[in-house]
């Protein structure tokens, strides 16, 4: 007998560690997705499984509910496999050791799968029971939500006949999750010409700012080191001259860069280095608040020949830095606090012949997300620079007159005797791609208390579990 078998409620949890057996990572998603095949099978559920690994099991209403709509019930399949270096484990191959420690479930040195293990122990917990009051169920679980929302963008909408979805993906129990954001990278690919000048060499770092995710973070003041170089190098070409050799800051589109190194080429090396850091001391003044780590490196080096960018590219460059969208476009107008459109430049790189500006866009509007697409393209043709727009994803937009909503609300209240927070992220879940498939899909986004996911102290609150699937079953008893 294992730990986990005397918890309740003890079918979740019985699938819960039956799941935590299976390797499941992303990218890895054949025998988690077989399982959930046989577990149809052995039910006699109508079962699909497609090229992506995506599983559709289909269960018929319980007595009294055979004239209501279907329901859909989401969760994604993979987790992300996270290890500490003590711990021996091969994810392509080896299960997960699951553990209780007072309220939590908690996984030996790994990451503990919850996300979202959980939300497919829940569903497969009632489709199997024959107590549990619901109309007909079709139970949807994605593979690889956790490298790009794969299985879900893949998968055949037509297979779904509800309007009304619950998503089992969120990590606050006392929370409503009603919105989330869409999104897009956009590169701007400036070409560089060169020419070779005589100067010394400077290199100037910018580092220690706090960085941050570029969705749930864009909102916290955080300083981007590329846009700061930029306005660094907008006040030097005021007091002195110089030329660029090259311009590198962040290394991922959905973080905002917490470092920017500068290599520069100047005839007057006393000059310019007075002038920086006079103009640096100012920057820290201002920003020391909200950036206490922030420091700066500036290093003279040796006199010699350099290729360094065309002026006319330099000045492109420095004017881009200064005045692209970067950060919050637009405040929310219908849910106080939220971020509905950003942009951040992620990437800024310097190759030999380009210069790459990486920035990821988010909207929780699908037509305010096209605008800023639309700023950043108006905005390249004006430097004349190439532009390649990829990896969109839909938003979720916020439905007003919901009915899930409305329904979540009143059994919260219910059981828990207080209002629910109501949340839209200004990041994405896989309810954008289901809402933007399905013609007035109706949506939300609700589980249990998880903490610390994606990191080997992952855990989960047994109980939260308790309550929040309690919570599921009064609002699938009451969706008449
Ligand atoms: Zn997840």
């Amino acid at each position: 007998m294992s730990e986990l078998s005397s918890l309740k409620p003890e079918r979740v949890f019985k699938y819960f560690e039956e799941i935590a057996r299976i390797p499941h990572g992303s990218e890895n998603m054949t025998a988690i997705a077989n399982y959930c095949v046989d577990f149809a099978e052995k039910h006699s559920l109508k079962v699909i499984k497609d090229e992506a690994n995506n599983v559709v099991i289909y269960k018929s209403a319980t007595a009294g509910y055979e004239n209501t709509e279907p329901v859909i019930l989401q969760g994604h399949l993979d987790m992300v496999c996270q290890k500490d270096e003590s711990t021996e484990i091969d994810f392509m191959k080896d299960g997960l050791e699951l553990f209780v420690d007072g309220d939590f479930v908690k996984a030996k040195g790994t990451t503990l799968g919850a996300d979202n293990g959980i939300a497919v122990a829940m569903i497969l917990a009632i489709l199997e029971s024959d107590n549990i009051p619901h109309p007909p169920i079709e139970a949807v679980f994605t593979t690889d939500e956790e490298i790009g929302m794969v299985g879900a963008l893949a998968l055949d909408m037509s297979l779904l006949k509800g309007k009304r979805m619950i998503n089992l993906d969120a990590e606050e129990d006392d929370t409503l999750t009603v919105s989330c954001a869409g999104g897009s990278d956009f590169r701007m690919i400036v070409p560089l010409k060169r020419k070779t000048v005589r100067g010394s060499k400077v290199i100037i770092t910018l580092k220690g700012l706090l960085g941050g995710h570029s969705g749930v973070e864009i909102d916290k003041n955080r300083v981007n080191a590329d846009i700061l170089a930029g306005r660094f190098l907008n006040y030097m070409k005021s007091v002195c001259d110089f030329e660029i050799i090259s311009i590198d800051g962040g290394d991922k589109g959905n973080a905002i860069p917490n470092n920017c190194t500068m290599i520069l080429c100047t005839a007057t090396p006393d000059i310019f280095m007075s002038s920086a850091i006079d103009y640096l001391d100012i920057i820290h003044g201002e920003i020391g608040d909200r950036e206490p780590d922030f420091i700066d490196n500036i290093c003279v080096c040796e006199e010699s020949e350099y290729d360094v960018i065309e002026s006319e590219i330099k000045d492109k460059l420095i004017f881009t830095l200064l005045c692209v969208p970067d950060g919050i476009a637009q405040m929310s107008a219908e849910i106080k606090g939220l971020v509905e459109s950003s942009s951040n430049l992620g990437i800024l790189k310097t190759e030999e012949d380009k210069i790459i500006l990486h920035f990821t866009l988010r909207s929780n509007k699908k037509s305010a997300l096209q605008f800023l697409e639309g700023r950043l393209s108006a905005f390249s043709s004006c430097i004349s620079c190439e532009t390649e727009c990829s990896g969109h994803y839909p938003p979720w937009e916020f439905k007003e007159n919901s009915e899930l909503q409305k329904l979540f609300k009143e059994c919260y209240i219910e059981q828990y005797g207080s209002e629910p927070k109501i949340e839209a992220i200004h990041a994405g879940l896989e309810c954008g791609v289901f809402a933007s498939g399905i013609e007035g899909l109706d949506c939300i986004a609700m589980g249990p208390q998880l903490f610390d996911v994606h990191t080997v102290k992952e855990r989960l609150s047994i109980f939260s579990l308790k309550n929040t699937f309690n919570l599921l079953l009064e609002i699938l008893k009451r969706m008449k």
